[in-house]
């Protein structure tokens, strides 16, 4: 018997273009707002097999969904500050509206809502396309556009509702997710793997590859720092040489991406290289990796990728590639 073709289920809400983040910051609802045009479209500059993609409304994350990443006190401040119209918390970058902690539970829910579905096996994979981003929120802290550690409250989630033990999640966006980092560090059923651009020259400054975890979490970290302009050609031989038998050790029950698009080379938040065409064989990576240790258990949440168009062709690539591998799927 064939294998049934991939499904993907791509979480999305107009909701969250309501986060508000003013005429001139570079996490702009115009972000995602090409993206859904582009979807609703069915992405017409890519080949996207018809019917292999179907669309699934987020819920907002429940408080204790929450307080398994962040502290209570952290919530109310980040609430009180949106509702009172603040305009930021705790640093300019971290602009918001009245709408932001309302948009920002639905950006933690919606990864739950696709796991959720995923282990009714009802798709192969799944994505959140969601602001804001969330690699960089920290336990009582936002940072750099984030809020709620979208990644992090995914991996336990996975952990407490479904009883995935041990989670794996690769981050390559351009930048380090420090806030994941932090909460997993010394986990060692929770695998962070982030591939970014050198802390000597980028955001946040953290993510040297001496970061392995501490205590019973050292070894389930691993920082893969990039120098500036590196392309495509190194991380194509970092997945084959590092995080393939990273994967293949750990042997994960779940997979989380975090996909940031900013390091492409036109994306001016970074000052990595890579190409449009990356982004597809990051899909294809993805795919084969859940279908050898996780098959139907894998699920990519939006971080950054600030240049609206390219935004949507680079995940245009990633979506292909993550739907012309076909799933191993015994038994589901
Ligand atoms: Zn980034």
């Amino acid at each position: 018997m064939s294998l049934p073709p991939p499904k993907l289920l791509l979480v999305n809400d107009d909701d969250f273009l309501q986060h508000d983040t003013g005429l001139d910051h570079p996490e702009s609802p115009a972000r995602l707002q090409a993206v859904y045009q582009r979807q609703a479209l069915g992405f017409p500059d890519h080949r996207l097999p018809a019917d292999a993609i179907s669309t699934l409304p987020p819920r907002p994350a429940a408080r204790r969904e929450l307080t398994a990443i962040h502290t209570e006190e952290y919530l109310l401040r980040l609430e009180e500050a949106a509702l009172a119209e603040r305009g930021y918390l705790d640093h300019p970058d971290n602009r918001l509206s009245y709408d932001t902690y309302r948009v920002a539970l639905l950006a933690a829910g919606a990864g739950l809502a696709a796991i959720d579905r995923l282990e009714a096996a009802n798709a192969t994979a799944a994505g959140a396309l969601i602001r804001p981003p969330g690699h960089h929120a920290e336990r009582s802290t936002p940072l750099g556009f984030c809020f709620l550690n979208n990644a992090a409250v995914a991996a336990r989630y996975w952990q407490q509702r479904h009883d995935r033990k041990k989670i794996m999640i690769i981050d390559w966006d351009a930048h380090h997710g420090n806030g994941i980092q932090a909460a997993f560090e010394d986990d060692p059923e929770v695998f962070y793997l982030s591939i970014h651009e050198h802390p000597t020259w980028s955001f946040p400054g953290t993510g040297w590859s001496e970061e392995r975890g501490q205590g019973a979490g050292r070894g389930t970290t691993l920082n893969l720092p990039l120098p500036p302009g590196s392309g495509d050609d190194l991380v194509l031989r970092l997945l084959d040489e590092v995080i393939d038998p990273a994967l293949q050790s750990f042997a994960p029950e779940a997979l989380i991406i975090a996909a940031g698009f900013d390091g492409h080379h036109h994306d001016d938040m970074s000052g990595l290289s890579y190409s449009s065409e990356l982004y597809r064989r990051l899909g294809r990576h993805a795919a084969a990796s859940a279908a050898r240790h996780c098959p139907g258990r894998l699920l990519f949440l939006l971080e950054g990728g600030y240049q609206p168009d390219l935004l949507v062709r680079c995940l245009g690539n990633f979506l292909e590639g993550l739907l012309a591998v076909p799933p191993d799927h015994p038994g589901r």
